[in-house]
């Protein structure tokens, strides 16, 4: 019998009840959220473009331009010429010879793990990998291993006794943690095992790199080091939608069996359009790069002196653990009510008893915000 309440009111009692603040105002750092100013520290809006200017009026033209529906999937008669030069562009930023546009990021990894594996295979993820990447290795029908958090000897381990075609599956930076994935040394174990190494860098692309051009500019590792790299727009691009770059062969695979891309409606060219102005702000504004790394220093410099529980992260996410998710819960109402929006993440999305606040950092926050957060923090987790 279906019991709704009493399973809700379990998730209650347990701290893990989720729900939704309404915001009335543009993304940035500044937001109206349920009718209160607050300072924002939870967005993944890292280089501050999803409200920039020239995205926005981009947006409008091409809106002027395409209309706001697609009309149909990409391989009826949505695929706008908007979508097909961001592809190419997208080709061009990652070093790969093709890429190929998905309406998420979620929907970019279920079909690219899915289309590539099946029974017989085994897809090898890493255990605190981005759910919709483990929700895609359960939906392929191969067998499915987990190694544990950045354990290469682990992971070797698992491929010693692994069969069929072996695909192992990471994030670039992991979403929840902050940290980076040991790209190199995992794709030295992809190649002992002839596997193929999948990356999906939704944190790192844009933020980290000189260029922008995220965790394989900073690693340097080429299509056939990383053969599947999925990278979202929704985050530092600051717009929406996702896509999967690699070989000719790949993207031509996909196109053909990736179920999540056959069957959708492709995103609206506009968005399209806005994403190619994001891609030119990424790649030459270098200072909101810069600006990151300055906030993400002093954030950890002061957080240090005050004591306060951070996590091994040098990207612009930088968790502060609590533990407990009515404690998180509390410290995330507390710094609700001084001005401060930073969401609580608890399980499942964390493993039990990890629960933490989730500090993330604009190129559009300025230093004193973050001594303002930093002592509004140590005052709500005391
Ligand atoms: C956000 C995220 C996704 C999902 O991307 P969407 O475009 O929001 O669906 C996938 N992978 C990782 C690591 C993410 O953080």
């Amino acid at each position: 019998m279906f019991d709704l309440t009493a399973n809700l009111d379990r998730l209650n009692q347990q701290g893990l009840y989720r729900s939704r603040r309404i915001i009335e105002s543009p993304q940035g750092i500044n937001l109206i959220c349920d009718g209160k100013p607050v300072i924002n520290f939870c967005s993944n809006d890292y280089l501050g473009l999803a409200n920039h200017s020239d995205v926005v009026n981009a947006f409008k033209s091409a809106a002027d331009k395409y209309g706001v529906g697609s009309g149909s999937a990409h391989l009826i008669c949505g695929h706008s010429s908007a979508h097909h030069a961001l592809e190419e562009e997208l080709a061009e930023f990652t070093g790969r010879e093709r890429a190929l546009l998905f309406s998420t990021g979620y929907m970019a990894n279920m079909g690219a793990i899915s289309a590539l594996m099946g029974r017989g295979d085994t897809v090898i993820e890493d255990r605190l990998n981005h759910a919709s990447l483990l929700d895609g290795g359960m939906l392929s029908g191969a067998k499915f291993k987990r190694y544990s958090h950045a354990d290469t000897d682990h992971l070797n381990e698992i491929l010693d006794k692994a069969t069929g075609n072996k695909l192992i599956v990471t994030d670039g930076v992991f979403s929840m943690d902050g940290d980076t994935a040991p790209l190199q040394a995992l794709s030295a174990v992809a190649k002992k095992h002839s596997a193929w190494l999948m990356v999906d860098d939704a944190h790192g692309l844009g933020v980290l790199g000189e260029n922008g051009g995220g965790i394989l500019e900073q690693t340097g590792l080429k299509q056939d080091d990383v053969q599947v790299f999925v990278g979202t727009l929704g985050k530092a691009f600051g717009t929406f939608g996702a896509f999967v770059a690699g070989s000719e062969e790949l993207i031509e695979t996909l196109l053909q069996k990736a179920r999540p891309y056959i069957y959708t409606t492709a995103l609206p060219a506009a968005i399209a359009e806005a994403t190619r102005t994001s891609l030119k702000i990424i790649q030459t504004e270098n200072w909101r790069r810069e600006k990151l790394r300055k906030l993400t220093e002093r954030f950890r410099a002061g957080a240090g002196q005050l004591g306060l529980p951070l996590m091994a992260s040098s990207s612009p996410i930088q968790p502060v653990l609590v533990g407990q998710s009515e404690k998180a819960v509390a410290v995330s109402n507390a710094l609700f009510n001084s001005g401060f929006l930073v969401s609580a993440i608890r399980p499942p999305t964390v493993p039990v008893n990890a629960a933490r606040l989730r500090v993330t950092f604009s190129a559009q926050h300025e230093e004193q915000q973050i001594d303002q957060l930093l002592e509004a923090l140590a005052k709500a987790l005391a």
